[in-house]
């Protein structure tokens, strides 16, 4: 029997559920308050990959690049195949041990990642200086992409298989439904995967969950450089190739923000550090910025998302610790099969936290 399916969030993840979902024949509609893609997904760097560590992870890293690859060169999508490195500097043990234990664990989960002999970094990336590298490691399943494409060619999926896409329609969650526009509209099934208001809109229905919005922040620079993507962990920031030079981020707030009122610009201090210390790493003499911003990210008390059913007929989608844009075709491909009656993901079940808990909020790429 078909059922009627509701959706809150036009981001990676709702439009991948909804695309799935209506491919496997249910009645989907999709309410998303702006723009689509005007939320996190918009503002995400792009970069993909599937070295994780963990058992669950590593898997779901690598269906999401698996169907990225799928979607690259079907219409406007593109995966720009690109190696991804990560490195600690020398004087840094703690983190170059934990290099190290990330790749075990990615070895051990079937993730093609190893550790990198200084001079094979240096030879990777040459526009880069190595000189004070430590423990570095080399992913190869991995690449980049713009993410508001993504969600343009996932619209236009889910809308070919029928998908309702209702843009500029602020919904909150009533019995059984939604209220859109003033009108009640009833579904048999509600996701809710609305990025950072996830939390407000469930809060709303009487749900409270353990995810807190915090601010990130990335820029583009006007250097043209050969270069893989990377993550300096001493240094605290990620890079990878852009179209107008190089995009790098950083800038992460540790405080919970308000989902609707935290400042889209990027501050100036974080300017500053980008350009010092991707000016010291590249040997950039006085690069330009392009553009600056801030966006936000979800995070939870154990860094694992929030995905599953949080009671009868309503569904939930968030926290994902920065890195929800490059699992998004996993993670919506889940949604999809669970919300048909396939098992959840423990380790993810929304319902292992009360919502009431204290927890510090930590940066998802910090080892
Ligand atoms: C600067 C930056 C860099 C990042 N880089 C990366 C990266 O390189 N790789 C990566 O994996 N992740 C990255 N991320 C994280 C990534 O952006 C998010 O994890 C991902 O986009 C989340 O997708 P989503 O669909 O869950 O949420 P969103 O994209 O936030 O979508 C939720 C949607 O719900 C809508 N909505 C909210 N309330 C309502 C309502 N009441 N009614 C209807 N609609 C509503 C919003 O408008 C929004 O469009 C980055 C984030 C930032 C800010």
């Amino acid at each position: 029997m078909t059922r009627e399916i509701g959706i809150v969030g036009g981001g990676a993840v709702g439009l991948t559920a909804a695309s799935d979902l209506a491919a496997a024949g249910e009645d989907v509609t999709l309410f998303e308050r702006d723009a689509l893609a005007a939320g996190s997904t918009g503002r995400a760097a792009g970069v993909l990959y599937d070295a994780y560590a963990g058992e669950i992870d590593a898997r779901i890293g690598r269906r999401s690049i698996e169907r990225f690859r799928e979607l690259s060169g079907d219409g406007e999508f593109e995966f720009h195949e690109t190696p991804y490195v990560w490195f600690a500097h020398e004087d840094d043990d703690r983190r170059g041990d934990a290099i190290r234990e990330q790749v075990a664990g990615m070895k051990r989960h079937g993730i093609d990642a190893e550790l990198l002999a200084p001079e094979d970094l240096a030879d990777l990336a040459p526009a880069l200086d190595t000189d004070d590298a430590g423990v570095a490691a080399l992913a190869r399943n991995a690449g980049w992409t713009d993410p508001a494409t993504y969600a343009e060619v996932m619209a236009e999926r889910a809308r070919a298989a029928g998908v309702d896409i209702r843009t500029h329609t602020p919904v909150s969650l009533a019995e059984g439904g939604v209220l859109a526009d003033g009108e009640r509209e009833a579904f048999d099934v509600m996701i809710v995967a609305a990025g950072a208001h996830t939390k407000r809109i469930l809060e709303e229905a009487g749900r409270s969950i353990a995810m807190k919005p915090y601010r990130v922040q990335a820029l583009v620079l006007d250097a043209a450089l050969e270069t893989p993507m990377g993550y300096d962990a001493s240094a605290g920031f990620y890079f990878r190739p852009h179209p107008d030079g190089l995009l790098v981020g950083d800038g992460t707030e540790e405080v919970e923000s308000d989902p609707e009122g935290w400042n889209r610009e990027a501050d100036g201090a974080f300017v500053a550090s980008a350009l010092e210390r991707t000016s010291e790493r590249f040997g950039l003499p006085e690069p330009t910025v392009e553009r600056a911003w801030a966006g936000l990210c979800t995070a939870t008390p154990d860094g694992d998302p929030l995905l599953g059913w949080l009671a009868d007929g309503l569904y939930v989608a968030t926290g994902w610790q920065g890195h929800g844009f490059m699992r998004a075709p996993a993670l919506g491909e889940r949604i999809a099969r669970e919300v048909r009656g396939e098992p959840g993901i423990g380790a993810f079940d929304p319902t292992r936290f009360t919502g009431e808990e204290e927890f510090p909020i930590v940066e998802g790429l910090a080892l």
